[in-house]
């Protein structure tokens, strides 16, 4: 990620965000402007710096060929006492006025960048959170994470800690050397006479100092790697008898880094102290020539003076410029990775002749519906089945049949390859997805739980429900009983560090969540799977209220459910390889009858299973 830019790569990586972000940066202006302007005032008050020297010099201290030059000539008739003064005062001044002008420039430009990139953060997660599941299998959400928090405050910090010292530092050049060909032209060309040895120097480190450093962190994240790697498996290392052999690897790549940090170093000290000789030399030169022009009366003591500050002043900045552009690049490889996820479209999105769906009354039709994860490889293979508002659908087949992904097909978490899925006889692709997906419900295998209390998680995503509604859902759900005996009740903390419940209360609650939303479309992803008998029943008298009424999928493994539904559907590797009620397919003695029968004998000797 951290491919090692120049400037002429990182410029226009950084202008492209820009851009993009435009609509969130426009807003800003004000403060942009109050920054603007505070840099020019910044700028403007380091090139008058040197001024008050070079009045003390030229009409204070050497008054007689003071005046020589035309430019501040009316000096020359004041009190020498009072210019000195003056110019003592002027000294301070300048500075004080400097430091405000640096403060807001940099406060206005950091209030802006915090507010742009916090939106920028939030368009991002919203953006990610949109992606399709597609995506997200393929990303890796760590990564996805650096790029929400990380790479968004790091272009922020970039833009204060190296693009502003950077811009302030070349605009405030352009101002000396304007100054400069002002006060003498011969003498300007001779001070920019150093301008190639300055390029020549920062630019030859600038990408050595670069390429070391990347090194530098890339060995760092092998020692840590290897730290990590052998400290997670510490068992197995012990066990073993590996200590000394990760001893071995991790002091070897130690070392490395330790040269590569050693260089590093190297380089960016050989840049300063070159820095430094080209500077004396440069001061040499302007000392030289600028003494003869004074004795010719061509200067005074006091522009030469000027000079020699700005050489000192204008070309420190560059012993920087390594560590500017370094950190620019960076920045720029962040906005770029910004910039992929916001420019990635989900593959699921509304069509633009989408519309809200109306209230749907359950009706469900698959038509020769094809789907493939990856091209060439479908997992169905062209579904067809009616289903009536209300009716309950069984689908069962061995693992990895295509069950869960014709689910996430009703659910439009992916797009068919071919055919369609209707409900109530339009395409679903025609509807928009926010208000196809509240009208369906899941209770999946393994509830999840947000960390928040169990009336938030009952009623989560579902606007102004009354305690008495929540409450009616945890009774359909068999979870009222339960939840009233915990301590606080309702408002008793789940999920992450909450209490822990049970797998059977866990469903429960999420049966509660599912029934508070009153769709009419209910997908129950084998809800009973892994529960013990006991809450099993609890949860199956939850589930058969829950789904009355509702055109209903149940996925299980666990054919006990089934003869209560009305449509059973066999799938075998994609394909519907038998359909009709549980009594039809008994009947037709095929491999549902055949699965059916294995699954009763397992039951009703549950110790045939665990022996
Ligand atoms: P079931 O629910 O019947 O066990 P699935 O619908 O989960 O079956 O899976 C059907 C097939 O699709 C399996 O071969 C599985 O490996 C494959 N599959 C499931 N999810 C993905 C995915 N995200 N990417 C690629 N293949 C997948």
């Amino acid at each position: 990620m951290d491919r090692a830019a120049s400037l002429t790569q990182t410029v226009p990586g950084l202008w492209q965000f820009g851009r993009y972000f435009w609509p969130i940066i426009r807003p800003q202006w004000p403060l942009l402007a109050v920054s603007t302007l505070a840099l020019l005032a910044d700028v403007g008050l380091r090139v008058l710096e040197p001024w008050p020297m070079k009045v003390i010099f030229d009409y204070v201290l050497v008054p007689a060929r003071g005046d020589s030059s035309a430019r501040l000539a009316p000096l020359g008739a004041w009190d020498p006492a009072l210019l000195l003064t003056g110019a003592v005062v002027a000294m301070v001044a300048l500075t004080g006025l400097r430091a405000v002008a640096t403060y807001w420039n940099t406060v206005s430009l950091a209030i802006a960048s915090s507010r742009v990139m916090t939106q920028v953060r939030n368009q991002l997660y919203r953006h990610l959170q949109r992606l399709s599941l597609g995506y997200h299998t393929r990303a890796r959400s760590g990564d996805l994470i650096v790029r929400v928090s990380g790479d968004a405050s790091r272009l922020q910090e970039v833009l204060i800690t190296a693009a502003l010292p950077l811009v302030s530092s070349l605009l405030t050049l352009v101002g000396m050397v304007v100054v400069m060909i002002w006060l003498d032209w011969r003498l300007a060309l001779l001070s920019t006479v150093t301008f190639p040895l300055f390029w020549l120097a920062a630019t030859r480190f600038s990408q050595r100092i670069r390429s070391a450093s990347l090194q530098q962190r890339k060995r760092e994240g092998a020692v840590a790697a290897t730290a990590a790697e052998s400290l997670a498996a510490i068992k197995l290392v012990q066990a073993l008898s590996l200590e000394n052999a990760f001893a071995d690897t991790f002091a070897k790549q130690n070392q490395r880094s330790l040269s590569d940090v050693v260089e590093t170093k190297r380089l960016a000290a050989h840049l300063e102290r070159t820095v430094d000789v080209v500077i004396a030399l440069g001061t040499a030169l302007v000392l030289w020539a600028g003494a003869q022009l004074v004795i010719r009366d061509a200067l005074t003591p006091g522009d030469v003076l000027v000079f020699l500050s700005y050489l000192k002043n204008a070309f420190k900045p560059v012993q920087n410029f390594a560590k500017y552009t370094g950190r620019l690049a960076k920045a720029a490889a962040s906005g770029e990775r910004i910039l992929n996820v916001m420019e990635t479209q989900p593959e699921v999105r509304d069509r633009p002749t989408a519309r809200p769906a109306p209230i749907l009354a359950g009706a469900l039709r698959l038509e020769d519906l094809w789907f493939a994860y990856e091209p060439g490889h479908p997992v169905l293979k062209g579904l067809n089945l009616s289903v009536q508002p209300g009716q309950q659908v069984a689908i069962v087949g061995p693992s990895g049949s295509g069950k869960s992904t014709l689910m996430s097909l009703l659910l439009r978490l992916y797009d068919p390859t071919a055919g369609r899925v209707r409900i109530d006889g339009q395409d679903i692709r025609d509807f928009t997805l926010d208000s196809l997906r509240p009208q369906i419900s899941v209770v999946l295998q393994e509830s999840l739980l947000f960390a928040a209390s169990i009336r938030e998680n009952i009623a989560y995503g579902v606007a102004g429900v009354s305690q008495a509604e929540i409450e009616a859902a945890a009774r359909l759900a068999n979870a009222h009983d339960f939840i009233a005996a915990l301590p606080q009740g309702y408002d008793t903390p789940v999920g992450e560090r909450g209490t822990t419940l049970s797998g059977g209360q866990r469903q429960r609650i999420a049966i509660a969540r599912a029934a508070i939303r009153q769709t009419p479309i209910l997908i129950l992803d084998e809800p009973t799977t892994g529960l013990d008998r006991a809450s099993e029943q609890a949860v199956v008298d939850a589930l058969r209220q829950l789904a009355q009424g509702r055109t209903t999928f149940l996925i299980t493994h666990d054919l006990s459910l089934v003869p209560q539904v009305d449509h059973v559907l066999y799938l075998e590797q994609g394909r519907v390889i038998e359909q009709g009620t549980h009594g039809e397919l008994l009947a037709q003695n095929g491999p549902y009858a055949a699965l059916f029968r294995l699954r009763s004998a397992l039951r009703e000797e549950p110790s045939v299973v665990s022996r």
